[in-house]
């Protein structure tokens, strides 16, 4: 299968002031990949939703094996069909039709069992002619990912050596993971695939001195999408299919929108009838209404109530701490000794200067962490998450690269340093949560139904209010752990199912 080898010029992002002034974000050319990598999605302000009828989809929910490996039991998906096209969800993987090398993928590669509930309902609409659009909202680790590949992988005819399917992704490490899981689940299929995500070599050959894109499975960030696109090396007239993950960040006016719809109309242009698929965790009302206008009007739609999609399987804690070094002590004297054996952790930061900073609190004080941000270098990025991946390292601290679709199934425990903030916070008084990163945040814990805590440090009024905010938003109480009280933690992590 043919890999990336070509690229971008590396970004230089200056280094931003302290938090919690966000950093400065710039429009323009390709540091606006890497600096909207760590933009939020877009606010809400409520808006009807569609009027078409709602119909309850069930699935035949048979006794699950182990408790653990349950998906989160919340996962109440609203279907939205249009037309008459009638849907059956599949209880099983062959019910779908599949090749019998995606068959093999599945069950050998993936060792899957059979579909989660999204998939079940999702993937009959996605697979099954006239390939209409789909907007499709489910849990964090809830199986989004086999969704779309599964998409793409179907879709594509084996013997026409052209790109047929494009998936676009927020982030250069989203887009290696979802490549990785589309050459294991395609292992058996012979289908190419290429990222197309800015280079890891500074010396690599530039995009304009390359072949042409003959890859049938294209996976990478707007940025990139674009620039091979208007090089005219990415050809897009023989797609079938176009994929947004994360849709809601791709198509938020403070996230990737401009790009995102700049490669759709390109695509649409040439290609009316190529099928669109929107997946996230999170759309808001404001995205949500503006999604469903940019896709083909009779289209599909799955959505979760918004008052269920907090994740019941991550406990949330917070932990009230007097000054910033008091929330180290809090990590290292507390989560860290008693969380100790309970698995990997990831330690949220809201800025690259916070990331680093804490990193050099941390290591001085002994301890062995990584950290990762959108100012490293690209080598350095994938060094850093494939050694946190193969286990290397157990605790990584993360600005919101990571915050959304990371899916690392030994990741028990997430820390958030600092809250998320809206971007626009800095111009109103008083700052606004930011939900939706919140929401992202916590689901790195507790993939696939998983156990997982999250802990909260809390630090002064303005993060006593953020905090309340998120928890009227999700209408969910987040327990009070003291910040010196050992029993309290361990309470916790018992509580989480992380602890005997
Ligand atoms: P999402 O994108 O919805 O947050 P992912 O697609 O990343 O979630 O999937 C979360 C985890 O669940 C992954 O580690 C994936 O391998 C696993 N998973 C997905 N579908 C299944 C399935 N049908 N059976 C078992 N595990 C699954
Ligand atoms: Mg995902």
């Amino acid at each position: 299968m043919a890999e990336s080898t070509s690229g971008d010029s590396s970004n230089s992002n200056p280094t931003p002031p302290p938090a919690p002034v966000p950093e400065h974000k710039s429009w323009a050319d390709v540091a606006e990949e890497e600096v909207a990598e760590e933009a939020n999605a877009a606010s809400a302000s409520s808006t009807a939703a569609s009027s078409l009828n709602v119909d309850e989809l069930t699935i035949d929910e048979k006794k699950k094996a182990t408790k653990f490996l349950d998906e989160p039991e919340d996962s109440n998906i609203q279907a939205v069909t249009s037309g008459d096209t009638p849907y059956n969800s599949a209880s099983t993987f062959e019910d779908l039709n599949l090749s019998p090398e995606l068959l093999k993928g599945l069950y050998v590669e993936m060792k899957f069992q059979k579909p989660s509930k999204i998939q079940a309902i999702s993937l009959p609409m996605i697979l099954n002619p006239p390939h209409k659009d789909l907007i499709a909202q489910a849990h964090n680790g809830s199986g989004k990912t086999t969704c779309f590949v599964l998409g793409m992988l179907s879709r594509v005819d084996p013997k026409m050596q052209v790109p047929q399917a494009l998936c676009i992704c927020p982030t250069r490490e989203l887009t290696i993971q979802n490549m990785e899981v589309l050459r294991k689940m395609g292992k058996y299929t012979g289908i190419s695939s290429e990222c197309a995500i800015p280079a890891d070599s500074r010396d690599a050959l530039p995009i304009s001195k390359r072949a042409p894109i003959m890859a049938q499975v294209v996976i990478g960030t707007p940025g990139t999408i674009k620039k091979w696109m208007s090089f005219k090396k990415l050809g897009v007239s023989r797609l079938k299919i176009l994929v947004f993950d994360e849709a809601d960040q791709m198509l938020a006016e403070d996230g990737f929108k401009d790009n995102s719809l700049r490669i759709m109309k390109e695509i649409e242009k040439v290609n009316p009838h190529c099928q669109v698929l929107l997946f996230s965790a999170t759309f808001n009302d404001t995205v949500k209404n503006f999604v469903s206008r940019t896709v083909k009007k009779d289209h599909n739609q799955l959505f979760v109530k918004k008052e269920e999609l907090s994740l019941e399987a991550v406990k949330q804690y917070k932990v009230n701490c007097p000054d910033e070094l008091s929330k180290i002590e809090v990590i290292k004297d507390y989560i860290f000794e008693i969380g100790e054996n309970v698995g990997q952790t990831i330690i949220f930061v809201r800025t690259r200067n916070s990331a680093k900073m804490l990193h050099k609190s941390l290591v001085d004080l002994g301890y062995e962490v990584t950290s990762i941000q959108g100012a490293l270098d690209n080598e350095e990025r994938d060094k850093i998450v494939k050694e946190f991946r193969d286990g290397l390292t157990q605790v990584l601290i993360s600005t919101d690269v990571l915050a959304r679709g990371f899916d690392q199934q030994q990741v028990n425990l997430v820390i958030n340093y600092d809250l998320p903030v809206k971007y626009t916070a800095e111009y109103t008084r008083e700052p606004e949560p930011d939900y939706e990163v919140y929401l992202h945040r916590v689901g790195r814990a507790g993939r696939f139904g998983r156990k997982g805590a999250v802990f909260n440090l809390i630090c002064g009024e303005r993060d006593e209010n953020l905090m309340a905010k998120i928890e009227r938003h999700f209408g969910t109480h987040v327990t009070e752990v003291q910040e010196k009280n050992v029993e309290d933690y361990k309470r916790a992590l018992k509580e989480a199912g992380l602890l005997q």
